[in-house]
């Protein structure tokens, strides 16, 4: 069976933010690629004895889940609520010629 791991929600009007502090060893690498300054460090301390993440700005979450891509420890889950715009697109057909 696979392990699961702790998570701390928050949630967003374009996403929800999850991060888990088993996984995530306080590399600051979310914190530098998030284009929207959405992330900084928590009062929390992770498995490897480091401050965890928080989404502090998480207004500004505009869901580009480029933090959850750059992650290399995998401890970070972006659910977006909307679909993006193609996708809306392809699911509607396509636009009149
Ligand atoms: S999904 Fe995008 S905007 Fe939201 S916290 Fe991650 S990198 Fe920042
Ligand atoms: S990139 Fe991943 S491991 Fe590094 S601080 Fe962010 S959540 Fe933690």
């Amino acid at each position: 069976m696979p392990k699961t791991f702790s998570r701390l929600e928050t949630k967003g009007k374009k996403a929800l933010f999850a991060v888990s502090p088993e996984l995530c060893k306080g590399c600051g690498l979310c914190i530098e690629k998030c284009p929207s300054q959405v992330l900084d460090w928590s009062t929390r301390i992770g498995i490897y004895g480091t401050p965890i993440v928080e989404p502090k700005r998480m207004e500004r979450c505009t869901g580009c889940m480029l933090c959850q891509y750059f992650c290399p420890d995998a401890a970070i889950d972006v659910i977006r609520r909307e679909k993006p715009r193609q996708q809306k697109e392809e699911a509607g057909g396509s636009k009149p010629k």
